[in-house]
């Protein structure tokens, strides 16, 4: 993804990882067949590998530069972790750091972080590993979180740790990726409409998880939304209503994702996905009855 500009926010993309997923039919049960193949058009290569129907996923963040702050938005998988049942999460040595460093801003650099939800998949790098020990990653960093959501995830949390043969709270993630982050006293607890900026804010999009947020950044000169996983693949802009096996209210998730689809339909509005791979940002038009995204990038 190129530098997107919106006003004086630079907004760029930092990868943690980004391949071939899962077919359809497996990430979005319920899915109709068919679906690729009607909008194969705009979906195959970029977003389905083309000799396996496999739905292209990044697992990546964004970084935000204002006058004012360097804010981080979702922290993707993480290094060293250990992950129950998603051993291609386990034990990473993955280049996110470097990718971070090559748009010459440092850990101690980073102002805010925000993860739009507490999902393994987004708070990973909230952490590092330091002499054994999980130690917040950005030590000059307020991280902010939805406290609707974390709320939820402490319950989950006080229940698995209240009951031994429960597998660890979101294959671990809790433990070493969030609560060191709140024992270090760097954790902000807000609403789910949060003012991080004049321009950028935290909106509810509850349904993939009960305190789900976006982050809308918006200024007369244009606007962009970071979606998180509101939508999981472009594919579903075939067929909208259609959530994720991931979602843990698929309805409440359809329904905040057909709001937020036909508030930027036909706009100027960047739209951009914690999963859409490159290269991740685009607008979203409709499509019949249902829509497609356009990156704008041939
Ligand atoms: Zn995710």
């Amino acid at each position: 993804m190129r530098t997107q500009l919106i006003g004086d926010i630079r907004i760029d993309r930092v990868v943690d990882m980004e391949g071939p997923f899962a077919p359809l039919d497996h990430m979005v049960p319920g899915a109709p067949a068919g679906l690729i193949d009607a909008n194969a058009g705009w979906l195959r290569p970029r977003f389905v590998e083309a000799e396996t129907d496999k739905l292209i996923l990044a697992f990546q963040s964004f970084l935000l530069r204002t006058p004012r702050h360097t804010i981080l938005v979702d922290c993707c998988l993480g290094n060293d972790k250990v992950r129950h049942d998603r051993p291609q999460w386990t034990s990473r040595q993955g280049p996110w750091l470097d990718n971070l460093r090559a748009h010459g801003v440092e850990p101690e650099d980073i102002d805010i972080v925000t993860c739009t939800h507490l999902h393994a998949d987004h708070v990973g790098w909230n952490t590092r590993r330091v002499d054994g020990r999980w130690v917040p990653t950005f030590p000059n960093a307020r991280y902010v979180f939805a406290r609707t959501e974390y709320e939820h995830w402490a319950a989950e949390a006080r229940a698995v740790r209240a009951n031994p043969d429960l597998p660890p709270l979101n294959h671990g993630s809790f433990d070493d990726s969030v609560l060191p982050v709140v024992e270090a006293g760097q954790a902000l607890l807000v609403d789910s409409d949060h003012q991080i900026e004049d321009a950028i804010w935290l909106e509810p999009a509850p349904g993939h998880t009960p305190g789900n947020v976006i982050v809308q950044i918006q200024d007369p000169r244009g606007r962009a939304v970071l979606i998180g996983d509101v939508m999981h693949t472009v594919a579903q802009l075939g067929a909208p209503e259609h959530s994720s096996r991931f979602c843990l209210d698929p309805a409440q998730s359809a329904e905040t994702r057909l709001r937020l689809l036909d508030a930027v339909a036909e706009t100027d509005t960047l739209v951009l996905g914690a999963h859409i791979p490159t290269p991740a940002a685009g607008r979203v038009v409709r499509n019949g009855d249902a829509f497609r995204f356009e990156t704008g990038e041939g």
